[in-house]
């Protein structure tokens, strides 16, 4: 169960109090001066205003009741998008529901869904949250954890405490403030247009440490911990980045691929035990512990820092090559992925 929440956290060494990623695949210099960076969502102030209305432009159109709100006539795709951002929670193992708003709306100074957005959210931020997700498929909204109660595990096993912990890392979230998503939105916006809209995913701050401590950072459901925050810029870009790398393997099963398993893996039979193999080809030292990480570390190479993935294992950098950048690279005699 839960396989995008287990074996998914991304840990740092650490050195005199301060966090060090010195296990990741590329460093500080690699991830700024790497190539083609895209910043038009900053140039532009209206980028995610101009995101949303092109959706409807091109959208079919339905009356829908979301949360005591009533548009009419209003675009399928910001109907499900503002139902995204105000529902309880939009998790597996729950159906979403939506968060009663009628409040904000029995005066009817809303017909349409951005108004409603803007009305829960604020002007600038409903737009840019619903823009984001409806670009990227990333939900910022923290609305409705705070109506969630946990699940109750019976007992607690080795086993089942990572699971535990995700869960309370999921189960208490806060809201971002806006100056907290720069290295994520550079990150984000560090990909190629056509990795996006990922399939829908939360981007949410947990309030809590990870039960294992603040050497954990992170993980694909997407929970950043606190530890975050202390985190320089590059790094927290680079993080996000990895991260993706979770939720795009996990969606089209790239780490769980037999194609991938063989570069760098092998099956004990007799221990029945995941062994690593080819040492030389992981491309970090997170990487070698397991496929889910070999995979994120080296999408995350492959954007950062392709030579090094090139120079370990030109299997993975064709393999994350042909299946997710459409047989583009970011070496530098190539043109940029688009
Ligand atoms: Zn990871």
């Amino acid at each position: 169960m839960l396989k995008t929440m287990a074996l998914i956290l991304l840990a740092t060494t650490s050195a005199s109090g301060n966090s060090v990623f010195d296990h990741i695949s590329a460093n500080k210099l690699q991830i700024s001066s790497s190539r083609c960076q895209n910043t038009s969502y900053l140039d532009n102030k209206d980028h995610f205003e101009s995101v949303i209305n092109s959706v409807k432009e091109r959208d079919q159109l339905k009356t829908a009741s979301i949360g005591g709100l009533l548009v009419e006539e209003e675009s399928v795709k910001l109907t499900a998008a503002y139902r995204y951002l105000t529902s309880h929670l939009d998790y597996k193992l729950r159906p979403a529901k939506d968060i009663d708003y009628w409040h904000l709306f029995k005066d009817g100074q809303c017909k349409d869904v951005v108004c409603a957005a803007k009305e829960v959210f604020g002007p600038e931020t409903g737009s840019f949250y619903m823009g984001l997700l409806l670009e990227t498929g990333l939900n910022l909204s923290a609305l409705g954890y705070s109506l969630l109660k946990p699940p109750i595990f019976q007992g607690e096993t080795e086993a089942s405490a990572n699971t535990i912990a995700d869960f309370n890392g999921l189960y208490r979230v806060r809201a971002w403030q806006e100056e907290e998503l720069q290295g994520y939105l550079e990150g984000i916006y560090s990909l190629p247009s056509s990795l996006y809209p990922l399939p829908p995913t939360r981007l949410a701050q947990s309030t809590h440490e990870h039960r294992r401590g603040p050497q954990v950072h992170s993980n694909a459901t997407i929970i950043m911990y606190p530890a975050m925050l202390e985190l320089e810029k590059e790094y927290q870009k680079y993080t996000m980045v990895h991260e993706i790398g979770h939720v795009i393997a996990s969606h089209f099963g790239l780490d769980t691929n037999p194609l991938w398993f063989e570069i760098s893996w092998q099956i004990d039979r007799e221990r029945n035990q995941v062994l690593r193999k080819n040492e030389t080809s992981f491309v970090s030292a997170y990487a070698r512990q397991d496929i889910f990480e070999d995979f994120a570390e080296s999408f995350a190479a492959f954007r950062f820092n392709p030579k090094s993935l090139l120079a370990h294992s030109p299997e993975k950098f064709n393999f994350i090559k042909e299946r997710v950048f459409k047989g583009q690279d970011y070496l530098s005699e190539s043109e940029c992925p688009q």
